[in-house]
């Protein structure tokens, strides 16, 4: 029903214009169409700290004494992620590192590391770069390229994601940090959200509640994962990386266009464009289902790998599954 008001009581003809005012009197550079506010270059930068703080705070996300790894991919949403934290987290009692996974896709990732690194630099955050090719062997082109070979049919996201998270997970482990945070924003955990809807992976869904890892100290889950920036669109998060000159790699990966989120990702803009706020309203139908969702047996089902002795799911964890086909 909330989202029926949404659409109904934003048509094109009562919709909020821009105003050419900011609230505080300076010239808007951006108009925030779900709510209708016009918002100078220092409000907008300050709305996106504040919502930023908010979540970590109603979401209990960071502890005194928390070491923070930001997972840095060098694109515009985990460098605004990098620069907002290392703002947020001042006079915090937390310790602060950037984490950056060179997957190794030729032509591509070379100039998103670096721009990893004189973001981390600028901002005096120690940085700690790894590859797929120190922690399994081969680089990710060489893992797509035998895939194909064997012929099998998943997609580049599907091999990479469980190297990847892994990757994260064994990078936290050298630098000795309790806690990671990714760059997701609202449009992640929308596509995120229909992927396995679509799929029928309930238990997925139950991962997007924010507080589900974190519960229990005593759980399996040590390593505490955090999305600081989850209720943000994703055009915001763009357009304050541009608008803090921020380093970052414009490029898409070249494997992205693959499978089903880019076809989710295209509905939900053009939903948006026409409704403004449905991605907002859809965020929190998404938050209640996931929080009121009950997988009790998830957590017994959780067990260690066969082969790699890691935390999983299964008799085999994904990335042993992922190495069988492309090694
Ligand atoms: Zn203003
Ligand atoms: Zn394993």
């Amino acid at each position: 029903m909330q989202a029926e008001n949404v659409i109904t009581t934003r048509t094109s003809s009562q919709r909020q214009k821009a105003s050419p005012q900011c609230r505080c009197g300076n010239k808007t550079v951006y108009f925030r169409a779900y709510n209708g506010e016009s918002l100078c270059a220092k409000c907008f930068n300050d709305s996106i700290f504040e919502k930023t703080k908010k979540a970590i705070s109603k979401y209990d996300m960071l502890h005194y004494g928390d070491k923070v790894g930001i997972a840095v991919s060098g694109g515009k949403d985990s460098t605004s992620l990098l620069y907002v934290m290392s703002e947020v987290m001042k006079g915090h009692g937390s310790k602060l590192y950037a984490l950056t996974i060179d997957e190794g896709i030729e032509g591509y990732r070379d100039e998103s590391v670096q721009n990893a690194e004189r973001l981390a630099e600028k901002l005096s955050v120690p940085i700690l770069v790894c590859s797929y090719q120190d922690f399994f062997g081969f680089t990710l082109d060489e893992a797509l390229e035998k895939r194909k070979d064997r012929q099998v049919k998943s997609t580049s996201c599907a091999v990479c994601g469980p190297l990847r998270r892994r990757s994260i997970d064994l990078a936290a482990e050298k630098l000795d940090v309790n806690v990671v945070a990714t760059a997701h924003n609202l449009d992640d955990m929308l596509q995120t959200f229909y992927i396995n809807l679509y799929s029928g992976d309930l238990e997925r869904i139950k991962w997007l509640d924010p507080s589900f890892k974190q519960q229990g100290k005593n759980s399996e889950f040590k390593l505490r994962r955090i999305k600081p920036m989850f209720e943000i669109y994703e055009q915001e998060l763009a357009f304050f990386a541009y608008q803090n000159n921020l380093p970052f790699q414009s490029e898409s990966c070249p494997y992205m266009n693959e499978g089903i989120r880019t076809e989710i990702r295209n509905h939900l803009n053009a939903l948006e464009a026409r409704h403004p706020g449905i991605k907002y309203s859809t965020l929190k139908t998404v938050l209640g289902i996931a929080t009121s969702l009950e997988i009790g047996d998830a957590r017994k089902r959780i067990t260690r790998c066969e082969k790699c002795g890691s935390v999983s799911t299964g008799p085999i964890c994904s990335v042993c599954l992922t190495l069988d086909v492309v090694s």
